[in-house]
């Protein structure tokens, strides 16, 4: 299963507690004032993934001024110094000082809570049943800036649309789903402006939705899921990696050759994702759809053929034509480490 899923948070409470907004946050009312006298404005976002760790840091604009990497240390203590680490560098290399800082945001895989700042299970880290009060631990080693946790997906669809609102999409941004293509398939939904998170966190975990009652099982325990159609694992298993190039990469090279089974498998591939697009689309109806996740660094060949998917869909019914599918799908952008940069905007409001 994907990182979102089963992330069964505890939320509980006000929807509009839970909610955070997209718009721009101007200063921060009641914020300390830091030794330079200066109102914290600053903010870091970090994405931690199974490997690695991207930071980003934003200005009081909303501007990305650094970004830092570093590789990922395993278990809970590692990661705590690896994310304070890379806190602290990304700040020293445009010589911003830790006190200028607004708040911390964390993008984690795993089950998150995000009002108590807490995680478990995430299993790609070395973190396991103990719920790890992450929040708690950064902030007391960076000095008591406030510090956000959020799931991956959650902060790669706020960056998006913070990324899309910096490159003057007007207010089309705030309808936005962010396609994780990675070794399963889940979403991030940024609805009316709002992260869209659900009572139990599942919101957007749309790799679990059978489309096949006769298809092959899934880990989750149900058949057929979209996840063993469309995502890195249902690649791999269709067209397994032969000359130590990723098995997406393989398979696209071997149909743009002219294979003609990589061509079907590829087509195969594309229709399933496209499905995907069509599914988010007709829930929510959002304006965009951005692919991310390791199989989207394929770029714009992927891009292309879940196009074409989805003109093919809509050619035979002028429904689906009406809703122009095609032209709400994008892109990640990869200039900026989108993920990071989501977890930097919420924790604006840390
Ligand atoms: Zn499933």
């Amino acid at each position: 299963m994907d990182s979102k899923s089963g992330s069964g948070t505890s939320d509980q409470g006000e929807p509009s507690k839970r909610e955070v907004g997209m718009g721009k946050v101007g200063k921060r009312k009641g914020s300390a004032r830091s030794e330079t006298g200066r109102e914290p404005a600053y903010t870091v976002g970090l994405d931690i993934g199974g490997t690695k760790i991207l930071g980003a840091l934003l200005d009081p604009e909303g501007e990305v001024v650094g970004t830092v990497r570093r590789s990922t240390v395993h278990g809970a203590d590692g990661l705590v110094a690896g994310a304070v680490q890379a806190v602290r560098d990304v700040v020293a290399s445009v010589g911003v000082d830790l006190a200028d800082l607004a708040g911390v945001g964390l993008g984690i895989p795993g089950i998150v809570d995000h009002r108590c700042g807490t995680v478990k299970h995430a299993v790609n880290l070395g973190v396991h049943d103990d719920e790890l009060p992450l929040a708690e631990l950064l902030s007391a080693e960076l000095g008591g800036v406030p510090v956000v946790v959020e799931n991956d997906l959650n902060v790669a669809a706020v960056g998006a649309a913070h990324v899309l609102e910096r490159a003057g999409g007007e207010r089309d941004h705030e309808d936005l789903a962010f396609l994780a293509l990675g070794t399963g398939l889940a979403s991030g939904l940024v609805l009316d402006g709002q992260l869209r998170r659900g009572v139990s966190g599942a919101a957007g975990e749309i790799g679990h939705i059978p489309v096949d009652p006769l298809g092959p099982e899934c880990t989750c325990g149900q058949r057929g899921c979209l996840e063993r159609f469309a995502s890195g694992k249902a690649l791999e298993a269709a067209w397994p990696s032969r000359h130590g190039k990723p098995s997406p990469v393989e398979l696209f090279e071997a149909a743009r050759a002219g294979d003609q089974e990589a061509i079907v498998v590829k087509d195969r591939f594309a229709d399933a994702t496209a499905s995907a697009v069509r599914l988010l689309v007709l829930t929510t109806d959002v304006r965009h759809v951005v692919l991310g996740g390791g199989v989207a660094q394929l770029g714009t060949e992927l891009l292309d053929a879940v196009q074409d998917a989805l003109r093919k869909q809509a050619k035979a019914s002028p429904f689906l034509g009406s809703l122009k599918l095609a032209e709400r799908v994008r892109l990640a952008p990869t200039h900026v480490p989108v993920a990071a940069v989501g977890a930097a905007v919420l924790g604006r409001r840390s």
